[in-house]
């Protein structure tokens, strides 16, 4: 039977503390159990030992505890981690953590499943199903953070929104999650060290700015031409390049923070000169860096990994503009849990 009881952590503290004022309980109770939620990360009221059984018995009545369940960890050779996440309901999303000599970071999905259908990446092939709650998304970074402990001897340094789905199309739950994320309540991580990276929805890239969120911008950009990104990411038809650029530079008039553009280069789709000189363009819009990401092949051979000298033109094209470009190595391509790769596959 399928219960009517809510999820306790859809609410806010001050839901929370409402619902105790009108069992005429105190408001402070609220408190308590947002607490034993998020700080102590309880697992059931039956836990929550500074409370009386009458109200551990009120809060059974009504609520639930929804925890994500690590079904099955994989480990890389090169030490990445990708977990396969089970949810209440039985479906599943993956996230990954990525260990590097300086940090630990973890990538985490915001959706099951994606609605965008980018023609190179393996979770397209998946349906949307549902976007994450907030809590759902926090409990990925809460298992990923014990992972770190427990094999890298260190908590977790950053966070990347960059698995399954579009975290810009499940924007409330999103920052919901980093609220949490960044609370003292929470985990207390400064927002700087977060990335929501994004194919670009220009509408909700402004709403960021207005909000003056604090964490970092990722562009999944791929190329700088209309017809050539409408070919692969055929979302750019709704959202064509004009108005992500006036989105970003919205964005950047508000918060003076520079962006990131995510930059595939294959071989015969975006190697071309017109193709450089259209990102070199791009990129004299507002303030940003390049990554130039590392193809991470998800079957056919429809797509290839450029040659080292098409994307050497891309390095000396942009440091010739004084535009910082990094090249990122893929990780974890051994277990499929490299960018693109994420799949439930297993
Ligand atoms: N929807 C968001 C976040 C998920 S994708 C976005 O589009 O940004 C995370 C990053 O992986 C994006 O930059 C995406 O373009 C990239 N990516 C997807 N498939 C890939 C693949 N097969 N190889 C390398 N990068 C890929």
């Amino acid at each position: 039977m399928k219960s009517n009881k809510k999820d306790i952590r859809a609410l806010t503290k001050e839901q929370l503390r409402d619902f105790f004022v009108a069992q005429g309980d105190k408001a402070f109770r609220g408190n308590q159990v947002y607490e034993w939620l998020w700080g102590k990360g309880a697992h059931s009221f039956e836990g929550m030992t500074n409370l009386s059984k009458q109200t551990r018995d009120q809060l059974e009545a009504n609520f639930v505890i929804n925890h994500i369940k690590v079904d099955q960890m994989q480990r890389s050779s090169d030490g990445t981690i990708k977990n396969a996440v089970r949810l209440h309901d039985g479906l599943i999303v993956e996230s990954v953590l990525i260990p590097t000599a300086k940090r630990t970071t973890a990538c985490v999905s915001s959706q099951v499943g994606c609605s965008l259908d980018c023609k190179f990446c393996a979770t397209s092939r998946l349906k949307r199903m549902r976007n994450l709650n907030a809590d759902e998304i926090y409990d990925q970074v809460i298992a990923i953070d014990n992972e770190s402990r427990l094999y890298h001897n260190h908590p977790l340094s950053n966070i990347v929104f960059m698995g399954m789905g579009e975290p810009l199309m499940n924007y409330k739950n999103v920052i919901k999650s980093i609220d949490m994320i960044t609370s003292e309540e929470g985990l207390g991580m400064s927002p700087k060290r977060i990335t929501v990276s994004t194919s670009g929805v220009p509408k909700i890239i402004k709403k960021m700015a207005d909000d003056e969120v604090k964490f970092h911008l990722a562009v999944s950009l791929h190329s700088a031409i209309d017809e050539v990104r409408t070919q692969i990411m055929p979302f750019n038809e709704t959202f064509p390049l004009k108005d992500l650029k006036e989105a970003l530079e919205y964005w950047y008039q508000k918060t003076e923070r520079r962006i990131t553009y995510e930059y595939v280069v294959w071989d015969g789709i975006n190697d071309a000169k017109k193709d450089i000189d259209a990102l070199v363009r791009f990129c004299s819009y507002v303030p940003c860096k390049v990554n130039l990401i590392e193809y991470n092949p998800i079957d056919d051979g429809e797509f290839q990994q450029a040659s080292s000298q098409a994307i050497d033109n891309y390095i000396n094209a942009l440091e010739r503009k004084k535009i910082v470009v990094n090249v990122r190595r893929s990780r974890g391509k051994d277990i499929d849990a490299a960018c693109g790769q994420l799949a439930n596959k297993s």
